[in-house]
């Protein structure tokens, strides 16, 4: 018997090798989710393989009658109804460690960005002018980087900004305190992280509870000379917030990698704030990482189909009962 997968969102084919290479696995790729080829594909389809940009809802599954498993190529799984997967019996996989480094040293790119005005000083120089002065950096040496969420990406952040001479502290109520000493790290409330942080980085999920977590009261309590990065994902820092910070010089810079509504809507209040970096979600875009995700979620599926085996899902204690 041959399963139907069904790839969109220009996952990484050249990834999928342990499906490909499988004659009991038929693929087919329809980049473009909205189509009328891709419904007729999913309405075949045994698993369905994605990246952030189609929302699996629980009108789509209701096409999928077939739909045994959906892969998420990334980490986040927003993008995915969960609950109605799990009604339907669809088991949700991702793939959490293939763009690790893809986004940690992202956020490296970001941070040293920021401090060092590199987008906007290419920018000057383009336009015809030599101008320095108005590019004075910091130095990340003796500073004290802020980490909020240090699973994986938080983690080889830390490890790469220790390397730069940086000392870190993490807020992540849920890391153990042995994981932060392993790090090189302390472990602190987050008033602690506010206080001390020269830099911010932001690695934690989308939930409720990490909602709008850098928000206006967060900024108001930061030092002035503070940047923040976040490249984990929108909706944890609020823009509107974030912009009129930078515009009152309550911090000294930022950069997002990771919006609230993506593509960033032109009327964006952080499109024109200042001493800001902006990157358009560019965090898992490498082809080590995109080839990483795709096998990863393919060799998930793959034994899914083997063994029946859903314990790597995500909804996997639900799908159980
Ligand atoms: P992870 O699950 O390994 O780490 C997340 C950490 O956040 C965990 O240690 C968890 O304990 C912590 N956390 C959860 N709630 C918290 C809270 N309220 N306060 C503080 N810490 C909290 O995840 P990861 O692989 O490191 O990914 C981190 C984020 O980066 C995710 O949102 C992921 O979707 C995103 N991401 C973005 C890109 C990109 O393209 N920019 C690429 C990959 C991952």
């Amino acid at each position: 018997m041959t399963h139907q997968v069904l790839v969109t969102d220009k996952v990484e084919l050249s990834g999928l090798y342990p499906l490909v290479d499988d004659d009991g696995f038929a693929i087919t790729s329809v980049d473009d989710s909205s189509t009328a080829e891709f419904s007729s594909a999913l309405a075949v389809a045994d698993a369905l393989i994605l990246r952030s940009a189609t929302r699996v809802t629980r009108e789509m599954l209701t096409g999928a009658p077939q739909l045994r498993a959906v892969g998420r190529a990334g980490v986040g799984v927003d993008n995915v109804d969960i609950p109605a997967a799990t009604e339907a019996g669809v088991a949700v996989f991702n793939a959490p460690g293939g763009n690790t480094i893809a986004a940690a040293e992202l956020t490296m790119g970001l941070l040293i960005s920021a401090a060092r005005n590199i987008p906007a000083a290419d920018a000057s120089l383009r336009a015809g002018r030599w101008e320095r002065a108005g590019f004075k950096g910091v130095e990340m040496r003796g500073k004290t980087l802020g980490l909020i969420g240090a699973g994986r990406i938080g983690g080889e952040v830390a490890v790469r900004c220790m390397a730069f001479g940086m000392d870190v502290v993490i807020y992540d109520p849920y890391l153990s305190a042995e994981r932060a000493a392993e790090l090189g790290a302390e472990l602190v409330d987050l008033e602690g992280v506010l206080q001390r942080a020269d830099f911010i980085s932001i690695h934690v999920p989308l939930t409720e509870e990490t909602r709008g977590i850098c928000g206006a009261d967060l900024l108001s309590r930061i030092k002035s000379t503070a940047y923040v990065v976040n490249a984990s994902r929108g909706g944890v820092v609020d823009e509107h917030a974030l912009a009129a910070a930078l515009h009152s010089g309550q911090i000294a810079g930022a950069a997002l990698d990771v919006f609230e509504e993506e593509p960033l809507p032109d009327d964006s209040p952080v499109r024109d704030a200042p001493n800001l970096v902006l990157t358009p979600h560019l965090g898992a875009s490498t082809h080590e990482a995109q080839i990483g995700v795709a096998t990863e979620v393919a060799e998930k599926i793959k034994d899914l189909f083997a063994t029946g085996d859903v314990s790597g899902a995500i909804n996997a204690g639900d799908l159980a009962q």
